[in-house]
């Protein structure tokens, strides 16, 4: 990208001179050629842009031209609360710019945001502010929307385009500004949003991705690779194989004076590569290695920990959902200082936080998905690799895909030569339609099937499927929505008759939330989640009072879809059973009722954990009982606090007796206020 759109500079912007001066403090003079396209699309005019550019091509700027110069406060989307801490703190330092972050529950509107010049939230916390009644949400000048390929996710990509068209209706000419990954069909977003396109592959540092088939490494930009695997003996395993070469791919990159990336396909597997590479000493720094491994180490005694600070030592850090969240951020923040030279990561560190390095090594490229090995997608991949080259400290970046001799022509076929998938909406799954229709109509924003199918109509969903019987979708659901009792569906008001009969030439149902379904809806749950809930309720009315105890409410909670599954081990499962027929009186649901065994098995298993955590039970002794990552006890907890308020929540909206759903609540709350280090903080993710 050159000639007319090169040569925008900092001083040529429309923001003020204290802005201007931070930009150059910072080693911003002259617009990067996707920044200078983007001001030619109009970003700092109120234009709607979607951006679809490489990692590292300075989106942050964009997305600052674009708030700096709205007319009105701004809004910025992430998709991951590690995200909104990260990009409030990149906000924050901007001269004369008041900036919120929403970290509130999911039940609050957060009006005090309405003061900010700049709100960072998730998307789950917007449409669930929405949901509320924020009434900030109306004076938005600006939205800007990060990672905006999500829209292709399963249950994140239907909130983002509800969100974003109900945003767009909220506050009527709001500019939009969606910031996508390299995708395949970056114009259909573009056209959705009535967005000017910016689309780039150029990025500040050069990148080269290569396939090391067995023998050495073949790049894109033509160039080999030698690499040194000194133990691979003939009897090795293809696994110990790909190890030892990414061994040798991550220590040939740092003895020259860079930092990796090693991605692996499990938790397990990021943290044996960690001890397979700590055997060595890839400290960039002793002294400052053996500080981290201490302070590792002071977070929580758990084995996880352990290791963690024991791999630390040797200048080695894994990552992965598993780690509680202070020891995440301590290998991030280890990282950028340059105390680890490599991160042993899940696939998941590439979609979180910016953690550059100058070589990224996929030792994985499949995935164990539940039932089989399944290839990565392309998008994925690519997003690993293109956090290769960090700006101002890397020459050029290198990504390495690990095959041998059979997989690698695969490998680049695929993930070399083709471009990445298209993001295609999934809005059309039943259980998204569901939460959106029963929202939308909750929060008083459609009130017939006719206004619902008008708010439809202007999601992803519509303007890649035009053909889609979007009003038979509707009837199965609004149907499904009355069936829980959460929905009520009458016919045509004279009122709406008029209006929508006239408009579109055929009836039109009203429909209304009943209170059940206003207070799933505020709540934030599923209404799968709330049906559960209330059945649950239900049941405790008719149960003899002593048998109600914290199990019970536990049970309750665990069972629902909103709280996050886990992993029951073959040995565990005798044990769990002996569990629950020992506390049967205490449970809502017996075995022989459960829908699906396994299910309920693994709920049984959550609810122990978390109530003998409320009992006080360390993390280290639940990690090693349930064979859970310190992180998941965490996050566990986190997710009961929430399910037991919206439990409570609809207690009282059925006017029932019930009050152990708080009682539990209350005494995790207190639990977790007592443990120091646990640092739950009562929000769900
Ligand atoms: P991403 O596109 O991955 O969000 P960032 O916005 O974080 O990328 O930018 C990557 C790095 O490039 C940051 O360190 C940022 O300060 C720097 N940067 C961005 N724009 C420019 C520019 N025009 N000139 C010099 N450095 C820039």
């Amino acid at each position: 990208m050159t000639g007319p759109l090169a040569g925008v500079h900092v001083s040529d912007l429309p923001v003020s001179a204290a802005v201007r001066e931070h930009y150059r403090a910072s080693g911003i003079e002259e617009l990067y050629p996707p920044q200078a396209a983007a001001v030619e699309a109009g970003i700092t005019e109120g234009e709607n842009v979607v951006a679809a550019i490489p990692t590292a091509s300075g989106k942050t700027l964009i997305a600052e031209l674009a708030m700096l110069t709205a007319d009105g406060p701004a809004l910025y989307a992430v998709p991951l609360r590690a995200l909104a801490r990260e990009k409030y703190e990149s906000f924050a330092d901007l001269p004369g710019v008041s900036v919120g972050i929403s970290t509130g529950d999911f039940d609050s509107p957060d009006e005090e945001l309405g003061a900010e010049d700049v709100v960072v939230a998730t998307a789950e916390k917007v449409d669930s502010a929405i949901r509320n009644g924020a009434s900030w949400v109306e004076d938005l000048a600006c939205v800007v929307v990060d990672e905006v390929h999500l829209l292709g996710r399963e249950r994140r990509g239907p909130t983002l385009e509800v969100t974003l068209a109900t945003l767009q209706r909220r506050a009527p000419g709001v500019q939009i500004v969606a910031l996508s990954a390299t995708v395949d069909n970056p114009e259909d977003v573009a056209s959705w949003l009535d967005a000017e396109l910016v689309e780039s592959t150029w990025r500040p540092v050069s990148l080269r991705t290569g396939v090391y088939d067995g023998d050495d490494v073949t790049f894109d930009d033509g160039s080999t690779l030698d690499v040194d695997v000194s133990d691979a003996d003939e009897g090795d395993t293809d696994g110990e194989r790909d190890t030892e070469a990414t061994a040798a791919l991550v220590e040939g990159s740092i003895d020259s004076g860079g930092q990796c990336l090693a991605f692996v396909r499990s938790r397990r597997e990021a943290e044996s590569l960690a001890m397979r590479l700590a055997e060595d000493d890839l400290a960039p720094d002793g002294d400052a290695a053996a500080d981290l491994a201490a302070e590792i180490r002071d977070v929580d005694g758990t084995s996880t920990g352990h290791r963690l600070a024991e791999a630390a030592e040797s200048g080695v850090g894994f990552h992965h959902a598993g780690l509680v969240n202070e020891h995440r951020a301590l290998v991030e923040s280890a990282f950028r200082e340059r105390n680890l030279g490599v991160i042993c990561a899940t696939p998941t560190l590439a979609a979180g936080v910016n953690v550059p390095a100058r070589r990224v090594v996929v030792r994985d490229l499949e995935r164990y998905t539940g039932e089989e090995m399944s290839k990565l997608p392309v998008l994925e991949v690519h997003q690993m690799c293109g956090r290769a080259g960090r700006p101002h400290l890397d020459p050029y970046g290198e990504a390495v895909l690990v095959g041998d001799e059979r997989t690698a022509e695969d490998l680049w076929d695929r993930y070399v030569d083709a471009g990445p998938e298209a993001v295609e909406s999934q809005l059309a799954a039943r259980e998204a339609l569901r939460t959106h229709v029963l929202s939308v109509v909750a929060s008083g924003f459609a009130d017939s099937t006719a206004s619902v199918l008008d708010l439809l109509d202007a999601t992803f969903f519509a303007h890649q499927s035009p053909d889609v019987d979007l009003s038979g979708l509707l009837d199965t659901v609004t149907g499904e929505l009355s069936g829980m009792e959460l929905l009520d569906v009458g016919e045509a008001t004279a009122e709406t008759t008029d209006a929508d009969t006239a408009a579109t030439g055929d009836g039109s149902d009203a429909l209304a939330a009943t209170s059940l379904g206003e207070t799933v809806s505020r709540q934030y749950v599923r209404p799968e989640t709330g049906a559960r809930l209330i059945e649950g309720i239900r049941t405790i009315e008719g149960m003899a009072d002593d048998d109600v105890t914290a199990l019970t409410a536990l049970g309750v909670v665990c069972a629902t879809p909103d709280m996050r599954g886990t992993y029951l081990g073959n040995r565990e499962r005798a044990d769990v059973y002996r569990y629950a027929s020992r506390h049967a009186a205490a449970f809502t649901t017996a075995p022989e009722e459960a829908d699906d065994f396994e299910a309920w098995l693994c709920a049984v298993k959550l609810a122990r954990l978390v109530f003998e955590w409320s009992e006080g039970a360390s993390i280290e002794a639940l990690v090693d009982r349930y064979r859970v990552g310190p992180g998941d006890v965490e996050s566990h907890v986190e997710r009961t606090v929430w399910l037991l308020g919206a439990g409570d929540a609809l207690a009282a909206t059925l006017d029932a007796d019930v009050d152990v759903f708080d009682r539990v609540r209350r005494r995790l709350v207190d639990s977790a206020d007592d443990t120091p280090g646990d640092g739950v903080d009562r929000q769900p993710r």
